[in-house]
């Protein structure tokens, strides 16, 4: 009997005593805890009544003993399922409808609240806190730690994740054991990860980021983790003289860069600061690179697909680009109506295959169906191939503006606006618009003391973009709406100023 990712996994393990996750308050996870762990877990999902192919929802905080609960659902042959901690119950009640879990697991203080949703459901309820606190725990304790694993297929069913909603609600996308362990085995390669490796994670782990790129990486390398409940840059800067890697979210790395403490001597160890999830600013990287002589390596995934490119380990890391095609994966740039592959340089829409594209969402055929072509996945995301092979990422096909019939990508008109001096960042928009359809409407974050006004910007683009391109209206806020991820919230502005010009 095999078990695809879990056979991998042990066959990894350095060695019994080795490091694999190291707390913020110190405590030490060995590799010989993870086996031991991992088994009195899966023993307490089979007396809970888990069987292989039963969903697992688990909605709670960042902890080593909730990372041990995901390696104890592949062992059990269960699907695990996390969820973002920041849902409500009204969201819960969908998600667990949705996936209908045999166990939900749940942070003590929610247990109340979700003890109804789950019962009107048939799940089981069990706590878990971020200490390792809470039912579950008591029951591992008590439970044996050898566990026979049950047989999985590479294409057996380790996990649905919830895409991260950025574009409407989120969708269960079902994800094969072997959908996790080529692309964790592909980045560990690309991206030469060794057992003398210590990553920084301070990722949440309800998210392919944190939960599979970063944690598998390290497990297929049998290397160790600075398992940080969140994101501090005091915390991520007093670590990483000891640390050999970073995997972040842009907002990451434009925070590290607000502090003096981020420098060359701090980042003289590391070998490697990764980015994705959100576009990264070119002028982060370069301030980046600046300040610490690293060039922040990029790349592009999504829920659905894991990992699709990447820059290179070696060779040139292109700031506003994601980088090549990963060795497995296959990435073509199409005509998004007709599905025609276009040439180099052009954009369209991006479609990718390989054994990282997930196997549809969960109970939706309908729309799996239609996200799929000639067997390449649709991404969503608009972008291009450039003569040299890397990737640029322009937008998401859902956020284009169709303004008096020409189509503008976002991203064209954020990047000019960024250059200007006194400009921290921008989101373009397309918003209703009388005349046009939509106006392109750009929101603007200004460095603070900068003057720049509305008129300074429009007068700015004049000559640096086609006329059709310009912004009819220039609005600044404070900060851009994000989510959790990093992402921006383009359909938050788009709701704001949707009477802007009517
Ligand atoms: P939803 O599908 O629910 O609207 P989402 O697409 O934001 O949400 P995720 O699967 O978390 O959910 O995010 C994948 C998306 O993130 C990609 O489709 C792409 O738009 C964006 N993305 C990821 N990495 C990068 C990157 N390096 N540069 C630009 N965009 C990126
Ligand atoms: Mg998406």
């Amino acid at each position: 009997k095999t078990n695809h990712m879990f056979d991998a996994i042990r066959n990894a393990v350095p060695a019994p005593d080795a490091v694999f996750i190291e707390t913020a308050d110190g405590r030490l996870w060995t590799y010989g805890d993870l086996l031991e762990w991992s088994g009195r877990l899966a023993n307490t999902l089979v007396a809970a009544g888990v069987e292989p192919g039963d969903r697992v929802a688990v909605q709670v905080e960042k902890s080593p003993e909730a990372l041990m609960l995901y390696l104890a659902c592949l062992r059990a042959g269960a699907v695990y399922l996390p969820l973002n901690t920041a849902y409500t119950l009204a969201e819960l009640d969908y998600f667990v409808g949705d996936a209908e879990p045999r166990l939900v697991v749940v942070s003590p203080r929610a247990a109340e609240g979700i003890s109804e949703i789950a019962s009107k459901y048939g799940a089981h309820v069990e706590t878990l806190d971020a200490a390792g606190g809470g039912s579950l725990l008591a029951r591992a304790a008590e439970a044996d730690s050898a566990f026979e694993d049950v047989g999985r297929d590479p294409d057996d069913l380790a996990a649905i994740l919830y895409t991260s909603g950025t574009t409407g609600r989120s969708k269960g996308a079902m994800l094969t054991h072997d959908n996790l362990l080529s692309n964790a085995l592909t980045l560990k390669d690309y991206w030469r990860f060794t057992p003398a490796d210590r990553l920084i994670h301070a990722l949440p782990i309800f998210h392919t980021h944190g939960l599979f790129v970063a944690s598998n990486v390290i497990l297929m390398a049998g290397g160790s983790m600075f398992f940080l409940p969140k994101f501090d840059p005091d915390q991520v800067l007093a670590l990483m003289p000891r640390a050999t890697a970073m995997m972040g979210v842009p907002t990451f790395y434009v925070r590290l860069l607000q502090y003096e403490g981020l420098n060359r001597d701090v980042a003289a160890g590391m070998r490697l600061f990764i980015s994705g999830s959100a576009p990264l600013l070119a002028e982060t990287h370069r301030a980046f690179r600046e300040r610490t002589g690293h060039a922040i390596l990029e790349r592009y995934g999504m829920t659905e697909t894991n990992m699709n490119t990447s820059n290179p380990y070696e060779g040139e890391r292109i700031a506003g680009t994601v980088g090549f095609p990963l060795p497995d994966v296959e990435l073509r740039v199409v005509d998004p109506e007709t599905g025609t592959p276009l040439p180099d340089e052009e954009t369209g829409m991006i479609e990718v295959r390989g054994p990282n594209v997930f196997k549809g969402y969960w109970r939706m055929p309908e729309k799996t169906k239609a996200e799929f072509r000639g067997g390449f996945f649709i991404t969503g995301d608009l972008g291009k191939i450039d003569a040299r092979g890397y990737v640029h990422i322009v937008g998401r096909g859902k956020d284009l503006v169709i303004s008096g019939g020409y189509n503008i990508y976002p991203k064209e008109v954020e990047s000019e606006i960024d250059q200007l001096p006194g400009v921290v960042e921008s989101a373009v928009i397309g918003v209703s618009h009388p005349d046009f359809g939509e106006g392109v409407t750009a929101v603007v974050v200004r460095e603070p003391g900068s003057d720049i006004d509305e008129q300074a910007i429009l007068d700015a683009l004049k000559d640096r973009l086609a006329r059709y391109k310009q912004p009819k209206r220039i609005i600044f806020v404070d900060d851009l709406p994000r989510n959790t991820m990093g992402k921006v919230q383009k359909n938050l502005l788009r709701d704001a100023y949707a009477d802007l010009y009517s």
